[in-house]
């Protein structure tokens, strides 16, 4: 599909941008265009994709989304690298990982061509937003909802689709500084059946009041357990986990479909087998967490994600205390796994499995 070019009336002058730049902060900052394109199940599907100014956007009362929360989205980063280049990390994973999305909310798929085109065409366009800090990266969030007016509960037949861009620093002020985590008792995030494996916007709706919680019990983040037996790890709001034992042995709570499938939890399975250590997917309960950290059984917990990379969790607040992971600071293990595979995305480790897409 070609590619309307809008011209942008006053893009922001350049001086202002790099001012802009110094300090990014995490999606408050955005860049001078967008993609949209739009669906019609009556009009054969996509049509009309247009890169132009990011402005408002205008939507009927009625359109479905507002209702009944048919959202989709996805979050990934371009990297400057040393030479000027820039690179996206396993993007063809965000591709299809939004088509698994929009077939629970019941959306139509977007070819992945074009969504890979969109990234295309709006990174280049917007190239000079990209901050050339070693900690900074051009956070992109591609989204579709139904835009159909209408009242019935039904999947809708119009859609857009929308691709925007935002200049970050570090997610976690402080880089790599382990993280507090709140165990979420009074609230789960999915059920069996549910959304949970799904990147749409409810899920994220539903966190809110336990992460503020969390933050007035003075954590940084919240660890959602299973919703039948309230026992089992899932995941924290926005990153996945990999509890790291002193026999050399890793788990990560499985893919049942209650939990984000990341992408960042892929890449470490991958690259802490090549490490050496033996990575299960299997499920890991709170108490056994607990035991393990109190007994020195487990060194480290990882949480991962695109925003945050490889965090450390450093300490745990759950109903019956307190407990700290190792010496409650940032692990070996992780250290050394974040190193490579921030090396991996900014070019300075060899990408042996081809993870990079240079743009
Ligand atoms: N879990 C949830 C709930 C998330 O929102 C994210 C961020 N997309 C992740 C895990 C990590 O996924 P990824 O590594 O693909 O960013």
């Amino acid at each position: 599909m070609d590619f309307a070019h809008l011209p942008h009336p006053a893009p922001v002058p350049g001086e202002t941008r790099q001012q802009a730049l110094l300090n990014p902060g995490f999606g408050t900052l955005f860049t001078d265009h967008m993609v949209v394109i739009d669906y019609d199940a009556d009009k054969g599907g996509w049509h009309q994709a247009t890169l132009g100014p990011r402005e408002a956007i205008s939507l009927d009362p009625a359109a479905a989304v507002l209702h009944y929360a048919q959202e989709i989205f996805e979050g990934m980063k371009a990297y400057k690298r040393e030479d000027g280049s820039l690179a996206l990390f396993r993007p063809e994973q965000n591709a299809r990982r939004f088509n698994e999305s929009a077939r629970r909310m019941a959306m139509p798929e977007l070819p992945e061509d074009l969504f890979l085109e969109s990234i295309r065409q709006l990174v280049a366009k917007d190239r000079d937003w990209v901050p050339g800090d070693p900690d900074g990266s051009l956070y992109l969030r591609p989204f579709m909802f139904a835009s159909e007016a209408f009242l019935g509960v039904r999947p809708a037949r119009q859609y857009k689709y929308i691709l925007i861009a935002s200049p970050v620093g570090p997610y976690f002020k402080g880089g790599a500084k382990p993280v507090k985590i709140w165990v979420s008792r009074n609230y789960t995030r999915a059920a069996p059946g549910g959304t949970g494996a799904a990147k749409t916007g409810g899920n994220y709706a539903a966190s809110l009041v336990p992460q503020a919680e969390g933050i007035e019990n003075g954590c940084d983040q919240v660890v959602f357990l299973d919703a039948v037996e309230k026992k089992w790890v899932e995941e924290l709001g926005g990153m996945n986990l990999f509890f790291v034992f002193d026999d050399g042995t890793v788990i990560t709570p499985p893919l049942t479909g209650t939990i984000l499938p990341g992408i960042t939890r892929d890449s470490l399975i991958q690259l802490l087998r090549e490490e050496g250590l033996q990575v299960r997917e299997e499920p890991y309960s709170i108490d056994q967490w607990r035991a393990d950290a109190t007994q020195g059984r487990l060194l480290e917990t990882m949480a991962c994600g695109t925003a945050a990379v490889v965090t450390p969790v450093g300490t745990v607040l759950g109903p019956d205390g307190e407990f700290t992971i190792g010496s409650g600071g940032i692990g070996q293990m992780t250290n050394k796994i974040r190193e490579r595979l921030v090396g991996i995305q900014k070019g300075t480790v060899d990408d042996s499995h081809g993870w990079t897409l240079r743009l």
